[in-house]
């Protein structure tokens, strides 16, 4: 039909479409123009992917390391001195040369056991910020066995290349943080009492990425079919470090310990208190709790993280590089007001998350609960140039805001 203007891609009328882009040859409507938009992102993917990364590797020494960390991380002491030595030996291990004298360093990832909110994400992602690696958190309950609903395990590799910038040489010096480890435990001690399906299935897909192999990564993510074109990553030095708080493994410390000093009278004399118990966490209970020793075996650094204190939660508030503290202060500055929050409204903020249990984890809502009025208000008032939170005023605003409800839910 003459006249009638179609689009030259797929002929859809200019009255069926919703745009049609005319050129010096010929038209083309605005579904073809997605459709090629998202042609041209996959294709541009996989030209990424290819790039090679020449950016230097941060490496710092260990000490020196250590010293990065201290200003994000409050406490944890033990576990930042062996994350600074076994990410220092991780990658001296991607520069060593086995040619030479047949040495070959293995992979050391790390299982980071201590109870919620106390820092295991932090440090992860510290690690990798001071190295300047691209990183990503993973929850193991989201990863199911092939065939099962949920994510494959090679989904977490898309959210490395992902932050990569599909960028494979990067992803492939990367970190992963993989959290609530502990949550995918097989259920019972005894492999052939019971076939656990979640936990166990997911342990072993886990397996083939921590040992180092070549995965082919769907660069979108989600379910592999079989058109969409695949990234091959291999996860040979990609440092894997896995958290969880392991609940009540405590107990199966104690009996062990408790067992092994049996008979040893002076010994027994001073029974090892529960209240600090994973500070004595290794392989065994790991094993017990029901993680298979396969995996425990990839996890070769296992560290604990202490319960942070009210000291160590009042640090958290004020003391690292970007504490929440200093953030608020941040914003309040930028409308040219001074904001204090006392010795007394820190005390306070301590003393809920204390009441709570939720590690620092607790800390920024309460904060927010407390601030909310004034971020407010304030930016309208233009007299105010100072603001002092205290214990008188972070109660009454605690106790208002709803969020006392909220968090005694939550804990
Ligand atoms: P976890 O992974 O152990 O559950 P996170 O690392 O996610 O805990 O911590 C939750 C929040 O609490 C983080 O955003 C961080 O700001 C703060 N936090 C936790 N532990 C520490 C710590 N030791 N030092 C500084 N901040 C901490």
């Amino acid at each position: 039909m003459a006249g009638v203007n179609k689009c030259d891609f797929c002929g859809k009328k200019e009255s069926e479409a919703s745009l049609m882009v005319t050129g010096v040859n010929g038209r083309i409507c605005n579904s073809c123009i997605e459709g090629a938009h998202e042609i041209w992102q996959k294709e541009n993917i996989f030209k990424k992917s290819k790039a090679s990364d020449d950016r230097e590797l941060k490496l710092l020494k260990p000490k020196a390391f250590k010293e990065h960390l201290d200003q994000y991380v409050i406490g944890q002491a033990k576990a930042k001195k062996v994350l600074s030595v076994a990410v220092y030996n991780h990658y001296k291990r991607l520069m060593q040369d086995v040619s030479q004298d047949g040495t070959e360093i293995e992979k050391s990832n790390i299982l980071l056991v201590g109870s919620t909110g106390t820092g295991k994400t932090l440090l992860a992602k510290t690690l990798a910020k001071i190295l300047d690696v691209p990183f990503c958190v993973a929850d193991a309950t989201l990863i199911t066995e092939a065939g099962y609903v949920g994510e494959d395990v090679e989904t977490i590799l898309t959210h490395l290349l992902r932050a990569a910038d599909f960028n494979v040489e990067a992803a492939q010096k990367g970190i992963i943080y993989i959290d609530e480890i502990d949550k995918i435990a097989r259920k019972s001690d005894n492999p052939s009492i019971t076939r656990d399906v979640s936990g166990e299935g997911v342990q072993q897909a886990l397996l083939k990425l921590l040992e180092g192999s070549i995965v082919n990564v769907p660069p979108e993510g989600g379910r592999k079919h079989p058109e969409q074109k695949m990234i091959a990553v291999d996860t040979k030095n990609i440092l894997f470090v896995c958290g969880g708080a392991f609940n009540g493994i405590e107990k199966d410390i104690s009996k062990r310990l408790n067992t092994q000093t049996l008979g040893f009278s002076k010994l027994e004399e001073k029974e090892i208190k529960e209240e600090n118990m994973l500070v004595y966490v290794n392989a065994q209970d790991i094993r017990k709790f029901g993680l298979i020793p396969e995996l425990i075996g990839r996890l070769p650094v296992l560290v604990h993280l202490n319960p942070l204190d009210a000291d160590a939660l009042k640090r958290i508030l004020t003391e690292p590089k970007n504490s929440i503290i200093k953030q608020y202060s941040k914003l309040f500055a930028m409308e040219g007001i001074e904001l204090t929050f006392d010795e007394s409204a820190l005390d306070f903020v301590v003393e809920k998350a204390m009441e709570f249990e939720l590690g620092a984890r607790g800390l920024r809502s309460i904060c927010e609960a407390i601030i909310l009025n004034a971020m407010y208000e304030l930016p309208s008032q233009d007299k105010v140039k100072k603001f002092v939170v205290d214990r008188a005023y972070a109660e009454k605003e605690f106790s208002t805001s709803g969020e006392f409800v909220k968090l005694q839910k939550v804990g």
